[in-house]
């Protein structure tokens, strides 16, 4: 098979030690009858073993040469190859009980995460490798550094547990960060909501946009008479210090307010 010249716009960088291969295969732990749907199989390093496990497998690859490759390797009734943009895919049409995978393309991974979220009711799971970086602000807790809004907006939906770091030396070509696999478990219907959901993701962003700042300026000069009393947090605090269900009590304050 002709050799691929991996595509740096499409943050190519190609799983191939077995070990490490092995340890996300037993992470996802694949049962037969899953629908699972892997985002970016690139040269197949994940799909070769998931696919051996499961009657059938989605594979959402952006790379018109790749996906072709991967329908020449593997039978339609095994894979079903989707060659697409996975930032643009409906995943609502794959229906529900959804199992995400995939070892994402650092430069989508934020948008890819956020635009997921939206299924979340559909999803079982997602296991995915990303920035170290990236996952040690997912799974932050309030009053770290890392925690960001990317922490709150996403651990408003999601369980999110680190796995293990995978070393640059299990890609080529290599990356030149370290990567970290992190399990994401949407929380269920019964979890506790914003009133407003935009309304909770402005609050955050904007809490963020200044994150050095306390509270009191970066709000106020959005809803100059904000009525502190009634937010049940320190205006005095910073937005890394606060918690997602107090984000979710601010919100739920501004919008009772007519904000
Ligand atoms: N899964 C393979 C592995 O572990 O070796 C490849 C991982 S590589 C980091 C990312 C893969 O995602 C590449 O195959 C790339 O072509 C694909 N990709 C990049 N952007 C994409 C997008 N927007 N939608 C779907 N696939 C994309």
């Amino acid at each position: 098979m002709a050799t691929h010249q991996a595509r740096k716009r499409f943050g190519q960088n190609f799983l191939v030690d077995q070990g490490v291969i092995e340890s996300i295969v037993r992470a996802i732990d694949p049962s037969v009858g899953d629908r699972m749907i892997e985002i970016g199989p690139g040269l197949s390093a994940l799909t070769e073993p998931l696919s051996a496990r499961l009657s059938k497998l989605v594979a959402i690859e952006i790379d018109r040469d790749l996906a072709s490759r991967l329908r020449n390797r593997f039978s339609t009734d095994k894979l079903d190859v989707i060659e697409a943009d996975a930032l643009q895919v409906d995943f609502s049409a794959f229906g529900s009980s959804l199992r995400i995978v995939g070892n994402l393309p650092y430069n989508i991974s934020t948008p890819l995460l956020f635009a997921l979220s939206q299924y979340a009711d559909s999803i079982i799971d997602q296991h995915f490798m990303l920035q170290r970086e990236v996952v040690d602000r997912m799974v932050a807790t309030p009053g770290s550094g890392d925690f960001s809004r990317l922490s709150v907006m996403l651990q408003y939906r999601y369980k999110m547990t680190k796995l293990f770091d995978v070393d640059p030396s299990a890609f080529d070509p290599p990356p030149r960060v370290v990567s970290s696999i992190v399990r994401m478990i949407p929380l269920d219907q019964n979890r506790r909501r914003a009133a407003n959901e935009k309304l909770f993701a402005e609050v955050v962003a904007r809490a963020f946009s200044q994150r050095r700042k306390m509270l009191r300026g970066v709000l106020s000069a959005w809803v100059p008479m904000i009525p502190w009393s009634d937010l049940g947090i320190e205006p005095s605090l910073r937005a890394e210090a606060v918690s997602v269900q107090a984000y979710i009590g601010m919100a739920d304050a501004l919008h009772a307010q007519g904000v």
